[in-house]
């Protein structure tokens, strides 16, 4: 018997009229590098076809540039011309050999384009670019406007089944929309009638060239989150016009690029952006969607039955999980692999120009390289230690049939992951550790808590192969006093087996120094499940009543007083990941934690921390000092082992504590299970 669907919402279709789609579920829109990459399309075309036959109903691929100026950066992908178009058959076919559907995105990134060709508006650089664009000339903007035409005219030779029109996020069409960087005095500047005639525009002409049997999604820019952004207003005005153009589904956009807000990341509430859409409701008469920070099937739902949106997109976690949405509708709902929102392997991989992956899912993109296979020699395992890196190779290698037994010495599982769910604003952690407890059971992995596991028992069972997956603990620095009663470990403090004063000096801040100094400045809340202290501390006016959706923040102050100190020189926080150190960064500032770099550590004693900086010392009067100087590798039983006959094998931390992190050792314990 089938399973009862807990999601009738999420799974109902939707008729477009002309077409259906076979549920509420968009993937969202994300550069995956493999656009660019030689065989690239291949890759790709496995990729979606593992997402459509996990269920979505409508996908999305990445900014596609209508022509070279639009580009993201030189040589990025674009829809020119009948060649380019051939290469995307494979996409489309494959898709469509699932059953899903699929619009090809058309992005063009006006002055956000990471190359000297970059064209905007008007000729005003942006923040986060090092190039001044060009402002476009009246002809340019036609040239510009056909471009787009003619970029969704060979998207639908290719096969596909719409396109989107990208207008939010502060790309072109988003450029043309705001006095802050349209500045012209011609018909496509001044008042927001000349300002909108660019976006209308395209989504007209777009039409015109593709007939009434094509979809084209809008994404319209809801909140801008940024100084002279669009008033709601506007916005309205916007959406009504782009449906009169012949758009079918408006999506929604959140946030330019250039915004000092976050939208996406761990530290954003679930669903916090949906009111924004839900105010649209009522406005026009085509489909919208929601998006942002909705990652599980329950909150779609709740969405879907608020009646705040008619779909839902999502785009990360189809990289965690491609059967997102039929483990949804099977009733298999724990079993889904959760995005954590962590951006580690995705979005930070995306601007170190890597191919994207996934830090909870790394065969995320290789789908047409490595896939589980069941083993035909099953073998008796023992993995030591239920961390990321233990669970991981336990559930994996247990899928591929292998007996496996599960070693943990504490009452639980999930070693650093449930620090790090106790941090504010990365709840999301729980959602893996769940799943991690799914899988075991489902896969049969023999767990064994509070079990001391020794050398001699583990010669005695004839494991045919040992995975050592010990971890780390904290590396405790030889400062004078450092046994003093002030002192605490960042893992005393984060699982509740130590409380800290008022006043707070942390050694060492590398990730775990600013989790620990978010940890104290947000007074341990939760902050990732509280929508209005997010609004409030990043000054979000989630009802759009002021232009662009800022309002000013209201912070509620620390209880603690912080220091969080460096040796190194240079900036706080300077390796933390590319996409979310800056919101580190801003949150420690907006609890006035006091940073210190170029620090000597002199002593500890009742007086407080002893420090050295520029050849002066001074004393930090505090109650505790919390150590977050890295860790060391447990591998003591590795290295009684390790000379044995025994297969040994050591991953995760154990393995390399330095700069430990879950990415790695997820990585390298799913390689290991699919290597035995
Ligand atoms: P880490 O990044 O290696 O930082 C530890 C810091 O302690 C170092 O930056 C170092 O800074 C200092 N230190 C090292 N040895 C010391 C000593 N003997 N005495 C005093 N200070 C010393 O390690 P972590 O903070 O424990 O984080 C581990 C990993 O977890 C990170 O690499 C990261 O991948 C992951 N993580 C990331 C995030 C995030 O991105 N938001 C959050 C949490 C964890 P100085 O030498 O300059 O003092
Ligand atoms: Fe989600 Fe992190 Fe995976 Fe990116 S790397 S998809 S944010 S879990």
């Amino acid at each position: 018997m089938m399973p009862e669907n807990k999601y009738p919402l999420l799974s109902q279709e939707l008729d477009l009229g002309f077409t259906t789609l076979k549920n509420r579920i968009i993937m969202g829109s994300m550069h995956t590098g493999l656009e660019e990459e030689k065989g690239g399309f291949d890759r790709l075309a496995a990729f979606y076809a593992a997402r459509a036959k996990g269920g979505v109903g409508l996908i999305v691929t990445g900014g596609i540039a209508p022509n070279i100026r639009g580009w993201v950066m030189p040589f990025a992908a674009k829809m020119t011309k009948k060649s380019e178009a051939r290469k995307h058959q494979k996409v489309t076919q494959a898709v469509h050999d699932e059953g899903g559907k699929i619009l090809m995105q058309i992005l063009h990134t006006g002055r956000y384009a990471y190359h000297p060709l970059a064209v905007a508006p008007s000729k005003l650089k942006a923040p986060i670019s090092p190039f001044t664009p060009r402002a476009l000339s009246k002809r340019g903007i036609h040239k510009t406007i056909k471009d787009y035409a003619k970029s969704a005219v060979l998207a639908q030779s290719a096969g596909y089944d719409g396109v989107e029109i990208m207008g939010s996020e502060g790309y072109l069409i988003n450029q043309f929309l705001v006095t802050r960087t349209n500045k012209r005095t011609d018909d496509w500047g001044g008042d927001y009638k000349h300002r909108m005639k660019f976006a209308v525009d395209i989504v007209a002409a777009t039409r015109k060239a593709t007939g009434d049997k094509f979809i084209i999604m809008y994404r319209l820019s809801m909140l801008d989150l940024v100084e002279n952004g669009s008033s709601w207003d506007e916005v309205v005005a916007l959406a009504k016009a782009v449906e009169k153009a012949g758009a079918t589904i408006i999506n929604t956009g959140i946030g330019w690029h250039e915004a000092r807000i976050p939208t996406i990341a761990t530290m954003v509430p679930r669903g916090a952006f949906v009111p924004i859409t839900q105010k649209m409701k009522g406005e026009v008469f085509i489909p919208l969607v929601t998006t942002n920070r909705i990652n599980t099937p329950d909150v779609i739902e709740s969405i879907l039955e608020s009646g705040s949106a008619d779909m839902i997109s999502m785009a990360r976690p189809f990289l965690a999980d491609p059967d997102f949405v039929n483990k949804a509708t099977q009733g298999k709902e724990d079993a889904i692999n959760t995005c954590i929102g962590c951006n580690q392997a995705c979005l930070d991989h995306v601007f170190l120009k890597k191919s994207v992956s996934c830090l909870v899912n790394p065969l995320a993109c290789l789908e047409s390289k490595v896939s589980l296979k069941k083993t035909t020699t099953p073998k008796k395992i023992a993995v030591i230690g239920s961390g990321p890196a233990g669970c991981s190779f336990a559930i994996t290698a247990a899928e591929c049939g292998h007996g496996v037994t599960l070693f943990e010495a504490r009452d639980h599982i999930g070693g650093q992951f449930n620090l790090a769910s106790n941090v504010p604003g990365k709840e999301e952690f729980t959602e893996t550790l769940r799943y991690f407890k799914h899988q075991i059971k489902e896969h049969e992995v023999d767990l064994k808590l509070n079990h001391i596991v020794t050398e001699n028992e583990l010669k005695s069972e004839n494991f045919d192969e040992i995975v050592i997956a010990t971890g780390i603990e904290p590396r405790i620095p030889s400062i004078p006093g450092i046994d003093h009663e002030k002192v605490v470990t960042y893992m005393e403090l984060l699982n509740g087996s130590k409380e800290v004063g008022k006043t707070v000096a942390i050694i060492g801040a590398g990730g775990i120094g600013f989790d620990v100094a978010t940890y104290l400045a947000h007074n341990g809340k939760k902050i990732g499940l509280d929508k209005n202290e997010f609004y409030k501390e990043w000054g979000i006016d989630i009802h759009a009543t002021h232009r662009g959706g800022l309002i000013k923040p209201e912070i509620t102050p620390s209880d603690h007083t912080i220091f969080l100190l460096q040796r190194k020189t240079e900036k706080h926080g300077k390796r933390l990941g590319k996409t979310t150190g800056w919101i580190h960064r801003s949150t420690l500032k907006h609890k006035n934690v006091n940073l210190i770099s170029g620090v000597s550590y002199d002593k500890i004693d009742d007086k407080g921390l002893h420090i050295s900086k520029d050849d002066k010392t001074q004393v930090i009067d505090v109650d505790n000092v919390i150590l977050c100087a890295g860790q060391n590798s447990v591998r003591d039983l590795y290295d009684a082992l390790k000379d044995s006959d025994i297969n040994i094998h050591i991953i995760g931390g154990a393995d390399k504590a330095l700069e430990v992190d879950a990415k790695r050792a997820i990585n390298q314990a799913v390689n290991l299970a699919m290597s035995l």
